[in-house]
């Protein structure tokens, strides 16, 4: 008999994917990284289980505890389905301008989901920086995750992510182009990618409403780049310690409209029913065609999966009300 010991073991070993269509005018080979094939439907999974692991091995979290993250949703899924598998609770702390289908999906797995607003600084007492802190000292036997600060979270896809790309391109990739929200994702990756090969080139999407493309380039935490943003899951007001800007080679910016009619475009055009992540990211890829030569292997990864877009992106009406489409 061949089966996982519990949901926790089907964990990575992701498909990597050929895009075709929307990367036709491309001299290079692309493919994605498709971590929705990921229990929790997202790259998070393989980030929750290993910041839990290592926190069980040195003690911060101990048996019976209670896990409190501030998580837009899907590192609150990956960190639900191992609090499910190894008997712990978990409390969230959300933006009040994530998906309703994040929170409620949440709750499903036996989440508590504390809503705070978004358009406060992260210093304010009600933003879910502020509100996740405070909980995780006020709660006896509980630990704060900070997946913004915390290294298992780059640890966990310079282990697993990496090196699955590194092997299942043979040592040919050429190119990582990812979204950067906590930068785990970008800096794990690429720091196990680059050691393997120097030349790999590593790009990071960004949003419009986001400090990490103009503090790449110029050192400066310029506070005019930052204002509300509709794109989920990438871009920050701050600078997270798992941001690792030394091996980036460059960000470029996508816009909230790019984005969700791109995010529209892969369920369309490539039958990749993704979350809106994926659309900056596919968008950004083609904003650096002229980065990309004919043997150029090409791999972009793709976080989270299209369900919990469903009331917006994939809905025409919010689309229409948003200007995005005619
Ligand atoms: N896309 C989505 C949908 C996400 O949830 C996240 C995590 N915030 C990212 C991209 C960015 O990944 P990372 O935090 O590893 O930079």
């Amino acid at each position: 008999m061949e089966y996982a010991k519990n949901i926790l073991e089907t964990i990575g070993n992701t498909p990597l994917v050929k895009l075709n269509k929307l990367t036709a005018e491309l001299p290079c080979l692309v493919l994605a990284k498709y971590e929705t094939f990921n229990p929790g439907n997202s790259t998070k999974d393989r980030m929750a289980l290993k910041m839990i692991e290592d926190a069980e091995a040195d003690g911060r979290l101990k048996p019976g505890g209670t896990i409190i993250e501030g998580t837009s949703g899907n590192t609150g899924m990956g960190l639900a389905l191992a609090a499910i598998v190894k008997g712990y609770k978990c409390i969230f702390v959300i933006s009040d301008k994530q998906s309703k289908e994040k929170t409620d999906v949440l709750r499903a797995h036996g989440a508590e989901v504390i809503v705070c607003p978004t358009d406060v600084e992260p210093t304010d007492p009600r933003s879910y920086y502020s509100v996740s802190k405070r909980l995780g000292e006020e709660i006896p036997n509980s630990w704060y995750v900070n997946q913004y600060d915390n290294p298992s979270n780059a640890k966990a896809h310079y282990e697993s992510t990496g090196p699955e790309i590194w092997k299942q391109t043979d040592g040919k990739v050429t190119h990582f182009v990812v979204g950067v929200g906590t930068g785990g994702t970008i800096s794990g990756v690429g720091k196990y990618l680059k050691e393997q090969n120097p030349n790999v080139k590593v790009w990071g999407i960004d949003t419009y409403g986001s400090v990490f493309k103009k503090y790449h380039e110029t050192g400066i935490f310029d506070e005019n780049e930052i204002y509300p943003y509709v794109t989920e899951g990438i871009g920050e007001d701050i600078l997270p310690k798992n941001v690792d800007f030394d091996i980036i080679d460059g960000f470029t910016k996508v816009t909230d409209k790019d984005a969700a009619v791109y995010t529209q475009k892969l369920a369309k055009e490539e039958g990749m029913f993704l979350g809106n992540s994926a659309g900056a990211a596919i968008k950004g890829l083609l904003q650096l065609k002229d980065e990309f030569k004919e043997d150029d292997v090409v791999v972009v990864l793709f976080h989270d999966h299209g369900s919990r877009y469903v009331g917006k992106m994939y809905n025409n009406d919010w689309m229409k009300k948003m200007g995005y489409i005619e």
